[in-house]
């Protein structure tokens, strides 16, 4: 029976590369694992998905009867649905541990570095598998985008350490030429509707039985988003709208290192308060942050009681 290896909802270039890396991973070994993900991919992964000459995996939006592998979430709002009519059999990460829980022991692998593509690594690396030069390439890719090419606090020593060894294999020479690349196609804007881009990188937490959805845009500049900042408003009040306490937008602004935060809540207040800043207007700048794993969800958890 195949394994369906699959990252998070609204899926990002780790979530995508790292099924791809993993089900290579045990397809050398003789094992059937099929890539697959859960929405069509962001303009950053299509990139890189082209770069590399890798094919886009096939869509998987419901584990009912199938044995899955999760990689780059534990959480099961982020997870397919109807996860409990499947059968998790293994878990890759670089996040919290989230509430997916199984009734067989598993293969489970979860270290605090910036990227799955650092986890796996690893795992190939332990399973004395060589990596292919493309897949090489894809799980660099994935460690720029997700450590903001080693600007996010989230990036650790193991990360820099992984990417100058995949350059090797990968036969990249420019790791910033390639992350500003990735950072062009991620950030271009012109003509998505808001909703879109809302959701471009978008995930929902349960804090405390309260729905809280969180999404991040990365842009070269603030300015880039000028001229939408009321479309992308309604965007989030409409997600709002689906029945959370709060759901806020992070339009980071990749080159000044902070965060002009984007808050639609039924309390704002509190929100004002876990980040220690005051709403001008619908949005307040929050200087250094990068980070939705480290500098936002801990911090919402705490002020949510969790
Ligand atoms: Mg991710
Ligand atoms: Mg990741
Ligand atoms: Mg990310």
């Amino acid at each position: 029976m195949s394994v369906y290896v699959v990252g998070h909802k609204s899926p990002d270039t780790d979530s995508v590369t790292a099924a791809i890396a993993y089900a290579e991973l045990m397809k050398a070994k003789g094992e059937d694992y099929i890539p697959c993900m859960q929405g069509e991919p962001n303009p950053e992964t299509a990139l890189v998905l082209e770069r590399f000459g890798v094919a886009t995996p096939e869509l998987l939006t419901d584990a009912t009867d199938k044995k899955i592998a999760l990689v780059d979430h534990s959480d099961l709002n982020q997870a397919p649905d109807n996860l409990a009519k499947g059968e998790v059999v293994a878990i890759i990460d670089h996040h919290k541990v989230g509430d997916v829980t199984t009734n067989s022991p598993i293969f489970f692998c979860a270290m605090p570095v910036g990227c799955t593509g650092t986890v796996l690594k690893g795992i190939y690396d332990q399973e004395g598998v060589a990596l292919d030069p493309k897949v090489a390439g894809l799980m660099l890719a994935a460690i720029l985008s997700d450590t903001v090419n080693f600007k996010s606090p989230t990036c650790t020593d193991a990360d820099k350490k992984v990417v100058a060894e995949l350059k090797e294999i990968a036969g990249v020479d420019d790791t910033d030429a390639l992350f500003m690349d990735m950072l062009k196609a991620k950030s271009a804007v012109a003509g998505v509707p808001a909703m879109d881009l809302l959701h471009r990188d978008y995930k929902d937490f349960d804090m405390n039985g309260k729905k809280v959805g969180v999404g991040q845009l990365e842009l070269a500049a603030l300015d880039q988003v000028a001229d939408m900042r009321d479309d992308l408003y309604k965007a989030v009040q409409e997600q709002k709208a689906g029945g959370r306490h709060t759901v806020l937008l992070m339009l980071t602004d990749v080159v000044k290192e902070g965060t002009d935060l984007v808050v639609v809540s039924d309390d704002p207040a509190l929100i004002e308060g876990a980040f220690g800043a005051k709403l001008d207007g619908n949005s307040m700048w929050i200087d250094g942050m990068m980070s939705r794993k480290k500098q936002v969800v801990p911090i919402l958890q705490k002020a949510f009681g969790c």
